[in-house]
């Protein structure tokens, strides 16, 4: 039994006389392994083995604070031990009922001074979590942390799958960074960031032949800053606060908290294969929700005008017929963009919501988040905020029956933008509302931590195709990256599944879609969303093929489970979710050749499916397809093209 193992291995290490005390934090099912003790100056650090092979080198950990340091010189005197076992349930993830299994030791360290800090591990089959701890000692209730000395050294075969930070207050109104930059695959270690601010998470890191490593963190809460990696430095990706320049250099980088306190999780997932870093649920796992919601939230399915008919389509007619659009896909909701404060009102949007309501449709409205923090002037502006204003408006909100808010432009991960997250989600929470988040961080955790938090864009998300044919040239590319990086970690609302070829109101000519219609069908499952806010127009229900309205139609936003059936980063993924006894099984193809799969899918063995396929010339086609009984499926997928399996 591990347990006893992990004790051994504290028995041998204290009575070693050469060596530093040492801890070894075995998964239960002991293919994942953590040592955890000091270097030769003292410094905390860790390393990661899987089935034997190293996938994270000695890796350095430490706090900088204003209370002391926790660095050099510590030493490693304590450890605590605990089995995990729970059970939970949780909506709107990528499944939705988790066992989480992990051994758990809290490692004490104690610095010269005397002043302590724990790091906890907590080991699960293919995930490591671990935070730092301070106690309330010395007389000192609160702290600042300058710095975190954490880090992560790979080995050296490994490359990097990664996407930069940018220099704050760039982009459209001095808005950034908001997680919208493009992704570098199979990169060497040493290569720069485009930037040179190093890099958001998620992180995927592949060990050569080894296996992946999934970077990232969650239980980000109003109490600290969200963190990113730092420029590649002497062999090691260095743990990094936001830049001082974030938010118009409002706010300061150091996360503080009150003592006793904890960092958020730092997470890795690891495996020799790519399943665990689709499948993993560890963003969920170590958290808890913060508070209890007295409402009952419903996921669904929206329109959306912006997208493709954009600011013109702001006024009262266009909006009807997106209204109309939700209506005739029976679809729960339709979501009004910027500007409607300035174009219809809020005595007419009144009766634009009764219209919508009373065709069974329900309206999430956009606001700005800002703000002192960039240039933004679209509105309804200065409203998110300011605690005063913000009830106000949702107290209105309420009253008109309205199901949820978007909120855009936030432009920095401090801690003073961390808590104006947490503020939006807790004062919408009290008046009913679904909170969705654009130009803005990942979640972190947020789909447990807050009930009525539904999404976050926090990628280069469906808008950039319709701006600019290169997003669209690399469509099927980055959509074969997200299920194993951005979606992976949290709910990604990327407003996307076009049915036009053109993407414009005209759908004649102008940004050209280069991916199939079944690619687009597919993209409902892959990407991960419990509202989905689809790219659709109201040209579509006469100009798209029927196929593709009715599967959307029907297609579930919340899923029961996630099973990665094939796929490599940046080249194509096959991906299954189930709903209730229906399993979707998503394939895309980003490659410029036929991709010929051989595949095991044993929950559909022996089963006839409904099979979508088409290629750029030929319409798409649904045909019943029988599964052989030991589950092996042959599946072609077309350039650029797509396939879904329904059962
Ligand atoms: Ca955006």
């Amino acid at each position: 039994m591990n347990l006893k193992t992990f004790l051994t291995a504290i028995c041998l290490a204290t009575f070693s006389s050469t060596f530093a005390q040492l801890v070894t934090v075995y998964s239960p099912d002991s293919l994942l392994s953590v040592v955890v003790d000091c270097n030769r100056s003292g410094q905390p650090q860790f390393s990661a083995t899987y089935k034997g092979v190293p996938m994270l080198e000695s890796s350095p950990l430490g706090l900088r604070t204003n209370n002391g340091n926790y660095v050099d010189s510590m030493k490693l005197v304590d450890v605590q031990t605990r089995q995990i076992d729970k059970t939970y349930k949780q909506s709107k993830i990528k499944t939705s009922e988790v066992q989480y299994k992990a051994n758990e030791a809290i490692c004490t360290f104690v610095n010269p001074s005397g002043q302590r800090m724990d790091i906890t591990f907590n080991v699960s089959s293919n995930d490591v979590a671990f935070r730092y701890s301070l106690p309330r000692e010395f007389d000192k209730a609160s702290v600042t942390i300058f710095q975190e000395e954490t880090g992560f050294r790979f080995p050296q075969q490994t490359t990097s799958f990664l996407t930069p930070q940018c220099d704050p207050m760039i982009g459209w109104k001095r808005t950034k960074p908001s997680y919208e930059e493009e992704y570098v695959v199979d990169a060497a270690l040493t290569s720069p960031s485009l930037y040179g601010q190093g890099y958001t998470f998620p992180c995927l890191f592949r060990i050569g032949e080894d296996g992946w490593v999934l970077l990232s963190e969650t239980g980000v809460s109003s109490r600290y800053c969200g963190s990113r990696l730092g420029e590649y430095t002497n062999g090691v990706f260095p743990l990094a606060f936001p830049m001082e320049g974030e938010n118009n250099g409002n706010g300061s980088v150091a996360p503080a908290m009150a003592l006793p306190g904890s960092t958020p999780w730092r997470t890795l997932t690891i495996g020799d294969t790519l399943q665990p870093i689709a499948e993993t649920t560890i963003a969920w796992d170590v958290v808890d929700p913060l508070y209890e919601s007295e409402h009952n939230y419903k996921m669904g399915k929206g329109t959306w005008s912006w997208i493709l008919w954009q600011d013109e389509s702001i006024n009262y007619e266009d909006l009807q017929k997106f209204i109309d659009l939700s209506a005739a896909m029976g679809f729960e909701y339709t979501l009004i963009d910027n500007w409607w404060d300035k174009n219809i009102g809020k005595e007419r949007m009144g009766q634009l919501i009764k219209e919508a309501q009373a065709k069974n449709v329900d309206v999430f409205l956009w606001y700005s988040s800002s703000g002192y923090w960039n240039d933004i002037e679209q509105g309804p502006v200065n409203m998110m905020d300011d605690p005063i204003i913000r009830k106000r408006e949702m107290k209105w909100l309420q009253s008109q029956g309205v199901k949820g808010i978007k909120v855009d432009f936030f432009g920095g991960d401090k801690q003073e933008t961390m808590r104006l997250y947490e503020a939006i989600l807790s004062d919408a929470d009290d008046h009913g509302l679904m909170v969705i988040f654009h130009g803005c961080t990942i979640p972190r955790g947020w789909e447990r931590m807050y009930p009525n938090y539904v999404g976050s864009e926090a990628v280069l998300a469906s808008e950039n195709m319709v701006f600019n044919q290169h997003h669209c040239d690399v469509e099927a590319f980055n959509a074969t990256l997200h299920p194993f990086i951005r979606n992976s970690v949290g709910i990604m609302e990327y407003g996307g599944t076009f049915l036009n070829k053109y993407l414009n109101k005209g759908n004649k000519s102008g940004k050209k879609r280069m991916t199939s219609d079944v690619f687009q069908l597919a993209t409902a499952v892959l990407y991960q969303n419990p509202v989905q806010n689809f790219a659709l127009a109201p040209n579509n229900l006469t100009d798209a093929p029927q196929v593709c309205l009715d599967y959307l139609k029907a297609v579930p936003t919340e899923w029961d489970e996630t099973r990665l059936i094939d796929g490599y980063p940046g080249k194509y993924v096959v991906l299954a979710r189930r709903a209730g006894d229906k399993w979707y099984v998503a394939g895309i193809n980003a490659t410029d050749k036929e991709l010929k799969l051989k595949l095991d899918i044993p929950f559909l063995a022996g089963k006839t499916v409904q099979m979508y396929s088409d290629d750029k010339e030929v319409l798409p086609t649904v045909k019943p397809i029988k599964i052989k009984a030991n589950g092996r499926v042959d599946m072609a997928i077309n350039p650029e093209c797509g396939v879904v399996m329904v059962d």
